[in-house]
């Protein structure tokens, strides 16, 4: 591992994963999730192998494989390391995923090296999700390196990564969506070059993730994840067990039907949901879509001939529109009755070229007389605390600000709310498994990162949310 820095090949090298998205060719990336260390290792390899030769042998679309480590919740092999299984030719056109999860920096940056030794360019980072069952205590216990922060290892690495941002669109407040958008934006400012959002079925959500970028002229590639779902993936779907993903009631209770189906009615439910998701993902501007589910190359080879089909059926917004509003007939998407949207008219014409979709306001963000007291006294005592030795005025940020005596006090730039008390540490923004809620996955009550945004609302200073990239807050281990 010494000598890898030395091996690593800098000189110029192809990049097909982002020329084809550089082209604007709709890309499709099966997602491959790296197998458990227990497994044998060349039993693993030969299984990656023909996965491989059966996703790059897809006609008719621009298909390679999205090797994920990001949801790990047992002892698996890095991605970046099952990821030097795949053919050499052939790593510039498959993408990685770096989870941060039980990774402290200094381990990030050796599986950065592992990937660039083996040629693999394209890196997706992600904090990581906490381990199912995990308790408050528990999670907090745990390294999350922020996706942030690899963000910009992977941009400082003289290797010239094409790196990705990880985004969940399907969030139904005001406060818990924008935590998501500024901190997607903090990530294409620290050096992501394409996103994968988080998987959903709310294309309204997904369009207008599409336009708020567009309006901002931010024309980054974008990928969406999709599932292709089980009968065993919807049990845990409706349990409840996949980190960032809730269903609203009535998908619940098509899902619940299908679960009651022939498994060939299931199957055929399933591909025309999918047909229809990936079709409508490139007429709302997509560039691609990771396809989760699909593990088994028969199996990859089908969906994909699926996709195709569709992608050569619908090639009109207003034909596909019309079949999917039949499909889903008049199916509540949100979770929540009461959900945000941040544009009205969505999902009834693409992007409007002369006609710009003007955003709503964001909810009243409801701050009583308490959080307004604490947040005016906080200012008043803490209005420089960022300039300041983190163990200045330590007893009174314990008592107004619920210190936990980090290194480095980052306050006044998050509405005087102390990320620390974010379990997972992160202090750039909301994780993607924040509930549509904007509740914690972890404690279930709001989201520090939630309440930083609804503060910052009432207090006039939204803009300055993206403002600054900001550091970790304890570096106990490097
Ligand atoms: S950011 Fe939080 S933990 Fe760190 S010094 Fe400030 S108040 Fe204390
Ligand atoms: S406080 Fe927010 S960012 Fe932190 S773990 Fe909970 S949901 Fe994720």
């Amino acid at each position: 591992m010494d000598n890898l820095q030395l091996e690593i090949n800098f000189s110029e090298r192809r990049n097909r994963f982002r020329d084809a998205l550089n082209a604007g060719e709709f890309v499709l990336l099966v997602e491959n999730s790296s197998p458990g260390r227990d497994n044998d290792p060349a039993a693993s390899a030969d299984r990656l192998a023909a996965l491989e030769n059966a996703v790059l042998d897809i006609k008719g679309i621009n298909a390679s494989l999205a090797i994920t480590d990001r949801c790990h919740t047992v002892d698996v092999w890095r991605a970046a390391e099952y990821a030097s299984a795949l053919s050499a030719e052939n790593r510039d056109r498959h993408v990685i995923y770096l989870s941060g999860r039980d990774t402290t920096l200094n381990e990030t940056r050796n599986l950065i090296d592992i990937a660039a030794n083996a040629g693999n360019c394209n890196i997706v980072p992600a904090s990581g999700s906490v381990i199912p069952g995990d308790s408050v205590r528990e999670s907090r216990k745990r390294t999350f390196t922020e996706s942030i922060e690899i963000l910009q290892e992977l941009a400082s690495h003289p290797y010239g990564f094409f790196s990705g941002a990880t985004v969940n669109p399907y969030q139904y407040t005001g406060w818990s969506l924008m935590g998501q958008y500024f901190k997607l934006v903090k990530k294409l400012n620290s050096g992501a070059s394409f996103l994968v959002t988080q998987a959903g079925w709310d294309m309204l959500k997904l369009q207008s993730l599409r336009w708020y970028l567009t309006g901002r002229s931010l024309f980054y590639p974008m990928i969406a994840r999709l599932i292709l779902l089980t009968p065993e993936k919807v049990e845990r779907i409706l349990a409840g067990e996949y980190p960032g993903i809730s269903i609203s009631h009535d998908f619940q209770r098509i899902l619940e039907k299908e679960l009651h189906y022939s498994n060939t009615q299931f199957e055929a439910a399933q591909y025309r949901r999918l047909e229809l998701q990936a079709a409508g993902c490139r007429l709302l501007g997509f560039s691609g879509i990771q396809l989760a589910g699909v593990e088994q190359p028969g199996k990859a080879k089908i969906a994909a001939e699926r996709i195709v089909n569709a992608l050569r059926e619908f090639t009109d917004f207003d034909h596909w529109l019309e079949e999917y509003n039949s499909y889903l007939a008049r199916t509540e998407m949100a979770p929540f009755s009461s959900s945000f949207y941040l544009y009205d008219r969505t999902l009834r014409r693409p992007y409007p070229e002369n006609d710009r979709p003007i955003a709503n306001e964001l909810d009243d963000p409801m701050v009583s007389g308490a959080e307004k007291l604490g947040y005016n006294l906080r200012k008043f005592l803490f209005v420089h605390a960022d300039r300041q030795k983190a163990d200045h005025q330590r007893l009174f940020k314990k008592l107004f600000a619920g210190c936990r005596s980090c290194d480095v006090c980052r306050l006044p730039a998050t509405s005087f709310v102390c990320t620390e008390n974010c379990p997972k540490r992160l202090a750039n923004g909301p994780c993607g498994g924040v509930k549509p809620n904007g509740n914690c996955e972890i404690t279930n009550s709001e989201c520090i990162h939630c309440k930083v945004v609804r503060l910052a609302d009432w207090a006039g200073e939204l803009p300055k949310l993206e403002d600054h990239i900001l550091p970790p807050g304890i570096r106990r281990i490097l």
